[in-house]
């Protein structure tokens, strides 16, 4: 009856080899026994405990791409492996999970790619074996879609730099150990930002959780910066250049933000599919209407052609040949079929999707997530029509 989506994606796909395959099998007994079985409770805890950061380091899952000097994995694996990392993930259905394990994706790189040997070696070290969490801070209480519009400031102060301001939606934003953080630095617009390294702790620096329509289990939060000293080693890069630093740092999380879409769509078509074969209404099964089945071939249209999209995106990425505009295409493409998707799925439930418990229910209400975060519809569309020169 099972549909096997996963394996069968994969199995059709000219991107994937025996290797991706292997590791998706190690990556599955890894969720089927670390995870699946506690996800639920997490959920209503609203939290994960860190121990799986280490449990998940031990077995190289979080390291994927990162510089091997400090811990990280590069050999023998490409992006694709770090696809189907997140695609086995999504088989829990909790998305917020994933922001759990991975913000250090996105947050780490500028440490890496600015900060001194000593910097690196004490943060990279401890992020990649699982002992330490990050987080990144772009957004503001003023608004996140605008990023040059930011109003945390950070002013020199003799050798140490002064942070004034709050962000907001921050994943990870109360347990995070390290924080990459943009501010203003110079005059106003893009040109005036530069990116900070803040570390718990710091006098000054607060952090206090958000109750969330979904993502239960991951730490969403408002920071605050309260004259908040940093040393002048925890400056990212060049003063005035974090703009661009941080646009392009985006571009890894929007292709993963587009495969994962895709891949919660599928965990909730393969749980419709299985409630339709089982449940019977008028003496037979769901699926045995032409209206139910009918569901099934457009979702499968839709997550076919958006799962396509975003694998090239990634091909492309490996390959020196990305488009910025068709990568965030690619994510809103692959938002709004897991919009779709959740929807007929719910659907298909009934009543059953409005009640705890099923993974349909979850990935229902962690729509808005994928659709709002790393980039808005509204936003990503209108920066693809201004790159490809449409008016
Ligand atoms: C679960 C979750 C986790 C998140 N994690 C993080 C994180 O770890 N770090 C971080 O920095 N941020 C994070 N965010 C924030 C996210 O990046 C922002 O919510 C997003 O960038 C939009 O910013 P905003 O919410 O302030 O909306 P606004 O910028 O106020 O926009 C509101 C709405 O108007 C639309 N809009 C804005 N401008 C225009 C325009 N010119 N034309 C048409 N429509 C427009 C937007 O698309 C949006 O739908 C997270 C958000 C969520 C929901």
């Amino acid at each position: 009856m099972a549909l096997h989506l996963f394996d069968q994606w994969r199995a059709r796909s000219p991107y994937y080899n025996e290797s991706h395959d292997a590791w998706a099998m190690t990556v599955r007994r890894f969720v089927e026994k670390e995870i699946a079985p506690y996800i639920d409770e997490w959920e209503e805890r609203e939290e994960v405990p860190l121990t799986l950061n280490v449990k998940a380091a031990e077995l190289g899952l979080i390291q994927l791409g990162f510089p091997e000097e400090y811990g990280g994995i590069t050999q023998g694996i490409d992006a694709f492996h770090s696809i189907v990392t997140g695609d086995e993930l999504a088989q829990t259905g909790a998305s917020g999970l994933t922001a759990s394990l991975f913000m250090h994706s996105v947050a780490l790189v500028p440490v890496l790619r600015f900060g001194n040997e000593d910097l690196k070696r004490r943060v990279a070290t401890e992020v990649l074996a699982g002992r330490k969490t990050m987080a990144i801070g772009l957004t503001e209480p003023s608004g996140g879609s605008d990023l040059a519009a930011v109003k945390t400031r950070a002013e020199r102060r003799g050798n140490k730099w002064i942070l004034n301001g709050s962000k907001t939606f921050i994943s990870n934003g109360t347990r995070a150990d390290y924080l990459t953080i943009v501010a203003r630095t110079g005059g106003p617009g893009a040109d005036g930002l530069s990116l900070f390294l803040v570390e718990k702790g710091m006098p000054g620096f607060s952090a206090t959780r958000l109750k969330k329509m979904g993502w239960h289990c991951s730490d969403t939060a408002t920071l605050y910066f309260d004259d908040v000293e940093l040393p002048a080693e925890n400056l990212l890069g060049p003063e005035n250049r974090g703009f661009l630093a941080t646009v392009s740092n985006l571009n890894n999380e929007r292709a993963g933000l587009a495969s994962g879409a895709c891949a919660y769509a599928r965990c909730a078509l393969e749980e419709a599919y299985e409630w339709a074969c089982q449940r019977e209404t008028f003496g037979k099964p769901l699926i045995k209407n032409q209206v139910i089945r009918h569901k099934f071939a457009e979702m499968m249209r839709q997550i076919s052609a958006s799962q396509a999209f975003a694998d090239q995106m990634v091909w492309a990425m490996m390959n020196d040949k990305l488009d910025f505009a068709l990568l965030s295409l690619s994510k809103v493409q692959a938002t709004r079929t897991l919009e779709f998707v959740a929807r007929e799925c719910a659907q298909i439930l009934g009543g059953a999707c409005f009640v705890r418990g099923s993974k349909v229910e979850r990935i229902y209400r962690d729509v808005r997530a994928h659709a709002i975060g790393g980039g808005s519809e509204e936003v990503l569309l209108d920066f693809a029509a201004r790159h490809m020169g449409f008016g």
